[in-house]
């Protein structure tokens, strides 16, 4: 029996089971399809990063005597569209069976769905063998529970897959060193430079030109920094082991105006693309922190870990539980548009410049950008969710629904009313100045509400606190920030008011 196997952009997991023997029956299909490329609009450098890796994952095939199917964009026979592709292929290679793993996003499930519905042949779906978790795993750990808390997920994890535990008792004795992890970087170590790589990707690029694929964002074409193959990944991996670990946990929640990446692991695309698998990383990190405990304490590896052991699977598993609505929803009715600068950077807010900037340069922001500066400015001043999760879909390296979304719409945007986070991620300017040193160089003055230079967060965090205040009346988590407002003189509250709105009229003067 003649089989087709379709492997998707993102399942370029090399230890797959398919691929532990060849099968002269058995045909890989892969392609780069513009269904892909214009289901948003995508960074530059995502889309040559997820071409690069899939061509170089081909070769690997090919090198292995598997036999591949691959077509690259600009080839002339390339339908573009899934559904043609298969059928095209199944006709042309008389296939009897086709076989596919299971899809991350479910706008591609429910198309293979519809796919293996109207072929007319045998058709089986695989795991991806890539997660910790079954798709549903967490929808049945949480089940008939009324709180989805990531902590008692992240514990469960970690003693289901024995990882940082002295028997039933965690590694430190705690489970959680997150108050440990909120160093302000003020340059008290080295940050070593990133683990960068320099490839010429001129090609790639006219071949995008040339099939007119719409990007934003900038690219070095003759430096192309990000890892593209598995064995780049892999040294990515060892330099965070070797560099950059010994610091993670202290400086997780800093920002910086001259450091882009900290001591982050930039291992986010290699993870979902699956070059690199989830476990493989954890149990490299923990490996490397046992062998070198007199050097690296528990709070930068546990730090480290709740990140991919914990939050990663915990938005995967919130995802699969909530979709298809989770992408509808708006709770807290916000309809504003984005404003032009996040498509050049061009602002005077020195956090936001730098945030976006950065992003549109490098594909890239670690966590605290994307969450407390870029999400956090979204939500102050109330952007319609849709735009917001457009805006990150499209312009990071590492974004694919099913990690981008819980984390904008539910962690950052509150647009889910609550079913990720406790309560709004929001603040005014005060928290950026105590985590970051973006204040000091700033056009505005963190520390003034009102006049010229008055630091916009901080009258958008007030206006929207009493734009929102009956949905969060009886949130217990916001019960401090809603008795100050409640106390706040009605003439000052006006003023902020009138400020603020000034401000969400008018987005691309500040
Ligand atoms: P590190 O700081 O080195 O962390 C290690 C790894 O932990 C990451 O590579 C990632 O795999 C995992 N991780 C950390 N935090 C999260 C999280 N909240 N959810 C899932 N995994 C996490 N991550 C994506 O992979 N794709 C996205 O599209 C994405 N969008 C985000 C949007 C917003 C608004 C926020 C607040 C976070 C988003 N994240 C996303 C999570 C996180 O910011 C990135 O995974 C991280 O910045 C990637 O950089 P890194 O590899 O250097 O991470
Ligand atoms: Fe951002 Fe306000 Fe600080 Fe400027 S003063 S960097 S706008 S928080």
């Amino acid at each position: 029996m003649k089989t087709l196997r379709l492997i998707l952009g993102d399942q370029l997991n090399i230890n797959h089971s398919w691929l532990s023997k060849t099968d002269d029956d058995v045909v890989y299909l892969m392609a780069e399809m513009r269904q892909e490329t214009d289901y948003v609009k995508h960074h530059i450098q995502k889309v040559v990063a997820f071409f690069l890796s899939m061509r170089n994952f081909a070769t690997t095939l090919k090198s292995k005597n598997q036999q591949v199917i691959y077509f690259e964009i600009t080839d002339e026979n390339n339908p573009h569209d899934l559904e043609k592709l298969i059928s095209q292929i199944i006709q042309q290679h008389k296939i009897s069976k086709f076989e596919y793993q299971l899809p991350d996003e479910f706008r591609l499930d429910e198309q293979l769905k519809s796919i293996c519905k109207n072929i007319k042949i045998e058709s089986e779906v695989f795991d991806t063998e890539h997660f910790y978790t079954t798709r549903y795993e967490l929808k049945d750990f949480f089940e008939a529970k009324k709180m989805l808390l990531m902590e008692n997920f992240y514990r469960m994890m970690r003693k289901k897959h024995e990882v940082l535990m002295r028997g039933s008792q965690p590694v430190g004795d705690q489970w959680n060193f997150d108050h440990d992890n909120r160093l302000k970087y003020k340059g008290q170590v080295p940050i070593p430079d990133a683990k960068i790589f320099s490839k010429n990707v001129a090609d790639v690029i006219a071949q995008l030109e040339k099939s007119e694929v719409k990007t934003f964002g900038n690219i070095d074409e003759k430096n192309f920094v990000w890892p593209t193959s598995r064995e780049e990944c892999l040294v990515v991996l060892d330099y965070f082991c070797t560099h950059l670990l010994k610091h993670f946990g202290d400086y997780e929640d800093a920002s910086h105006t001259d450091e882009k990446f900290l001591f982050h692991s930039r291992l986010s695309f290699a993870m979902n693309s699956k070059m690199l698998s989830p476990k493989e990383v954890v149990d490299t990190v923990v490996d490397y922190y046992f062998k070198n405990e007199d050097d690296i304490t528990i709070s930068q590896v546990e730090g480290f870990v709740r990140q991919i052991l914990g939050w990663r699977e915990y938005v995967r598993g919130i995802y699969w539980k909530q979709m298809p609505e989770y992408a509808t929803l708006n709770k807290l009715e916000n309809y504003n548009k984005l404003p032009n600068f996040y498509w050049t950077g061009k602002t005077k807010m020195n956090c936001m410049q730098k945030a976006i900037s950065q992003s549109l340069d490098e594909a890239y922001a670690h966590h605290i950008q994307r969450l407390m500066i870029i999400g956090n400015f979204s939500l102050l001043t109330q952007m319609h969710p849709d735009e917001v999760d457009a805006w990150y879909l499209g312009v990071y390296i590492d974004a694919i629904e099913w990690v981008e979304l819980p984390n904008v719409r539910g962690m950052s945007q509150y647009a889910d009313g609550g079913i990720l986070a406790t309560k709004p991620y929001v603040s005014s300017g005060s928290y950026i100045n105590k985590m970051s040193n973006y204040c000091t160089s700033c056009h505005y003055s963190v520390k003034d509400k009102f006049g010229e230079k008055a630091c916009p967060f901080n009258t958008l965090y007030w206006n929207f606190l009493d734009e929102k205040k009956e949905y969060f009346a009886n949130n217990q988590r916001m019960g401090m920030m809603m008795n100050m407002l409640k106390k706040m003189n009605p003439e000052e509250l006006y003023k902020i008011k009138v400020k603020a709105n000034a401000i969400i009229g008018d987005l691309d003067s500040y």
